[in-house]
Formats: C-alpha cells, sequence, structure tokens
C-alpha cells in the first residue's frame, strides 16, 4: 500500500452493545454459526456489511450449492443446518433438493464429475429464509456493518470496531467468529494467514456471476447433441471460434450455464486474475473488469450460441466471486494430501466428499479422493493462533490452498458454521476459550442437531 502521508486519530469510543458471541459476516457460514450458538443459549449479534445475508450465493449470485454427497454420490454426508436451511427453501418455494439432482443435467451445467447432488436455489429465497432463522433463533442482525478493526489485549480480542452510518460502532464479546470470507478479524487482530499456494501471493482467479433468463432450451439441448465433447467442454468450439476474430477475449477453458428455477440461469463464465482481493484500489477494477466481461459474454452467447439469442441480462453480481483470499495458519493446517486419503480425526466436525477443484489462470485441475470414503474436517481447522477469543469459519479456514479448493463450497461452509457456532455456545456456557472446548462434547450436540459424523 503507497502511504503518502499520515494522520493521527486518537478517541474514546463507547461500547455500543455487547454479546456473548459476535459473528463477522453473514454468509453460508456466518449464517450457520450465529444460528447455532443462538439455539444452544448464546446472545449473539451478527453483523454483516451488505443489507442482506447469504454472501456469495446472494450477493455473489453464485450456485447451485455443491454437493453435500461421498465421493461415489450415494450418501448426503453433509446434514444437520444445512439440510435445514435447503428444507425451508424449498418450502418456500426456492430450492429442489440435492436428492433429486443427477449429474449432466441442465442444472450442474451438463457435467457430470463432482457434480451429482447439486442444489439449485433461488437468491432471494435464500436471503429471506436467512433472515428468518436468525431471527426465530433470536441472533441480533445488523446490516451496513462493515468491521474495520479489532481492540486487543493480551492476545485477546477486547471489542470489534465496524464502520457504520454516523460513525464507527464498538461491540465487545466473549467469543468472535469471523465469517468474512477474508479473514479480516484475523489479520486485524495479528493471527499468521496465508494467500495462495504455498504462500505466494497469488489466489485463484476470480468471477462476476451474472443472471439470464430467455434461454431457449430445447435448442440448446438439441445444439449440445451435436458437439464433440457434451460433458465439460461443449462449447468451447465456439469460444475458440469467437476467440480468433477477437470477440472472446476473456482467459477462461471452462464454459458454465447452470439452469436455476423459474427460467432463470445462471452464468459462471467470467475471469479475473492477478488482482489483491483485500485491497479496495485492486477490488474496484476487479469489478469494472468483470462488469465488461459479463458484457462480452452476453453478446457471444447471443451470436454464437443456438438457443440463446433471446437472452436478457436479469442482473449481474453486486459482490465479485473471490474464490480465495486470506486464509489464517492455525496450529493444525489441513492439506489436500491428507483429505484425499479420506482421513478422519478425533475432533472431525463434519465429513465431505467435495472434490478438490484448483483454478489457475484459465484452466482448473479437478481431483478427487483417492477412494469411495469421505474425509473428515476437524475443529482445530477452525482456531487461529496468538488470538485466544476467535473462530474462523468458511472459505478463510487454516487449510492449504487445495483443501480449501474442496472445502470453500457453500455445503461445507455451513457445516463449518455450524461446528463454529456451537463451539462458542459451548465456551459460553463453560466459560472456557475456543482451543479447550470439549469436542467430545462438541461432536454429540453436532450429531444430536442431525450431523452426519459416521
Ligand atoms: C466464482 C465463484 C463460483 C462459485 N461457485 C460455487 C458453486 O457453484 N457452488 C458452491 O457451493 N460454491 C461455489 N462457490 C464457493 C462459495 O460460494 C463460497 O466459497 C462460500 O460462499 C463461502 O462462504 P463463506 O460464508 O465463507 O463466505 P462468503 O459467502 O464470502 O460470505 C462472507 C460474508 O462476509 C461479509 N463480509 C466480508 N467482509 C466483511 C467485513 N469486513 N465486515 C462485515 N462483513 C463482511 C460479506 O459481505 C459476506 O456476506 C463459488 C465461489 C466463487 C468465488
Amino acid at each position: 500500500m503507497a502511504v503518502h502521508d499520515s494522520v493521527h486519530i486518537e478517541y474514546d469510543l463507547p461500547i455500543w452493545k455487547e454479546a456473548d458471541v459476535l459473528v463477522i459476516g453473514g454468509g453460508p457460514a456466518g449464517i450457520a454459526a450465529a444460528v447455532c450458538a443462538a439455539r444452544h443459549g448464546a446472545h449473539v449479534i451478527l453483523c454483516e456489511q451488505n443489507g442482506y445475508l447469504g454472501g456469495l450465493p446472494t450477493g455473489g449470485l453464485v450456485g447451485p450449492f455443491m454437493t453435500c454427497y461421498d465421493p461415489p454420490m450415494k450418501r448426503q454426508v453433509i446434514q444437520g443446518f444445512f439440510e435445514e436451511f435447503v428444507q425451508r427453501m424449498i418450502k418456500a418455494g426456492g430450492a429442489i433438493h440435492p436428492s433429486q439432482m443427477e449429474a449432466g443435467s441442465s442444472y450442474s451445467a451438463w457435467r457430470v464429475r463432482g457434480h451429482a447432488h447439486i442444489t439449485p436455489f433461488d437468491s432471494e429465497v435464500f436471503k429471506s429464509v436467512a433472515e428468518e432463522i436468525c431471527s426465530e433463533a433470536g441472533v441480533t442482525l445488523l446490516f451496513n456493518m462493515m468491521f474495520q478493526r479489532t481492540i486487543t489485549h493480551d492476545g485477546q480480542i477486547d471489542a470489534a470496531v465496524f464502520a457504520a452510518k454516523g460513525g464507527p460502532r464498538a461491540i465487545r464479546a466473549k467469543v468472535i467468529i469471523d465469517c468474512t470470507g477474508d479473514a479480516d478479524v484475523a489479520y486485524e487482530a495479528g493471527a499468521p494467514f496465508e494467500v495462495g499456494k504455498n504462500n505466494n501471493g497469488q489466489p485463484q482467479p476470480a468471477s462476476l456471476f451474472f443472471l439470464i433468463n430467455g434461454v431457449d432450451k430445447e435448442k440448446l439441448e438439441a445444439y449440445r447433441a451435436t458437439c464433440s465433447d457434451i460433458s465439460e467442454m461443449w462449447f468451447m468450439d465456439k469460444v475458440r471460434e469467437a476467440r480468433e476474430k477477437g470477440e472472446f477475449p476473456i482467459p477462461r477453458e471452462k464454459v458454465a450455464l447452470y439452469e436455476s428455477l423459474d427460467g432463470v440461469w445462471r452464468v459462471n463464465m467470467s475471469r479475473i486474475d492477478h488482482y489483491d482481493y483485500c485491497n479496495p484500489e485492486d477490488l474496484t477494477h476487479a469489478q469494472i473488469e468483470g462488469r465488461k466481461q459479463v458484457h462480452i459474454i452476453i453478446d457471444f452467447l447471443k451470436k454464437y450460441i443456438p438457443g440463446c439469442a433471446n437472452i436478457r441480462l436479469l442482473g449481474s453480481a453486486p459482490m465479485l466471486g473471490v474464490r480465495e483470499s486470506r486464509r489464517i495458519v492455525g496450529d493444525f493446517v489441513l492439506t489436500g494430501a491428507e483429505m484425499k486419503l479420506s482421513t478422519r480425526h478425533d475432533d472431525d466436525i463434519f465429513l465431505s466428499g467435495n472434490r478438490f477443484d484448483t483454478h489457475i489462470g484459465s484452466k482448473v485441475v479437478y481431483e478427487s479422493t483417492r477412494g469411495d470414503d469421505p474425509y473428515g474436517v476437524p475443529y482445530r481447522i477452525l482456531l487461529p493462533q496468538k488470538i485466544s477469543n476467535l473462530l474462523v469459519a468458511g472459505r478463510c479456514a487454516s487449510g492449504d490452498q487445495e483443501c480449501l479448493a474442496a472445502i470453500r463450497v457453500i455445503p461445507p461452509c455451513f457445516a463449518m458454521g455450524q461446528g463454529a457456532g456451537t463451539a462458542a455456545a459451548l465456551c459460553i456456557r463453560d466459560n472456557v476459550t475456543p482451543a479447550h472446548v470439549n469436542t467430545d462434547e462438541l461432536r454429540t450436540w453436532l450429531c444430536q442437531d442431525g450431523a452426519c459424523l459416521e
């Protein structure tokens, strides 16, 4: 960061609110963390910078939820709060249950590998269901609160300070759960972190999702049936043709149109690379670049892809789709190499069969577990170093790049949030720090709440 000069800021800020548990960031991990902590008796505040909940599945328009099944796609292993949330969305007319979704359909962009039992959903229904569940659990929601800094003494966060309308606000809590996706709280408090493969500072590229309607599905499917590779890369020939004419200057090798609900399709085809997603200048450039690409893609689809001539842009995502930024480095770092061997741990908080999708430049490298068993994800990956009253859940937990390439997707993030929130409630009940939670009891509570740990 270029520093041109400095100003001296010093003032007393009154504590505006207090809670047992303060969750920062209202994406899948934050929603699950807040609700699960509150259901187990904690007084919970959830602060979110946007004016709605959901994070990337709503603000980023990303979807469908990737699989919640084991590697052979036979058994649903992510259940608990995730399953409850899906059922609530189905009841509200805003999702299709993963058990009904086979791979290779328009809902999975006709992809097969790793794309069985996904969950198509409506982002607006997601927002409403999230608000209802939080309010029923007694979570205090505060929107338009952007976390800025921590006040930390002796390795313990005393208060978190937010930028808000009317000036900065300070909130004090016994336990804080960082669900910002970027580990903003852990970073600010001084916990060690990494970015990129082996901390090379190069995060995976971002994408800006957008929604369209007006797809003639019959025509599109008829065209797809004529393509030489009908599984993953089916309209790449057209992309190459357009690229040669200078009409598709986007560095992307995979193309994806996901059917969602009510004739709406999610498009995941943009590629925005070489930015620092925690820097406001870079984020601005990346978002502008993403929106330019949206229009290039729309023009391409209309001109080249049968069935897309009459598509209409319903909206581009307000939030950039950041796959990767900071990850904390806890005392324990879960690695992709270990997960591929389907290892289990005494403190596992959920099981997952999600494969490892690492985006590098224009390509994606896909890898799976060696065998059919799901891998276990231990509680320890939520514990940062140096800060005693902080948990970190979601796509910035303590794993290497490959680990997060698997568990950064939505169902595992819900499950991580459930683990973090339940652990925070145990901290409050037993007056202990997160590192001293009784993980046998944590697992018992998770199982009682529907999680699948065997
Ligand atoms: C391009 C792309 C495509 C993807 N496709 C899929 C897919 O098809 N299926 C799937 O299952 N997963 C997909 N994912 C992954 C998934 O969407 C995310 O990794 C997941 O949403 C992470 O959940 P989270 O709760 O950790 O973080 P997020 O969803 O990022 O939520 C973080 C929340 O914290 C808030 N926040 C951030 N900073 C602050 C702050 N300083 N103060 C206050 N609030 C803050 C944000 O506004 C946001 O609401 C995709 C991701 C990307 C980027």
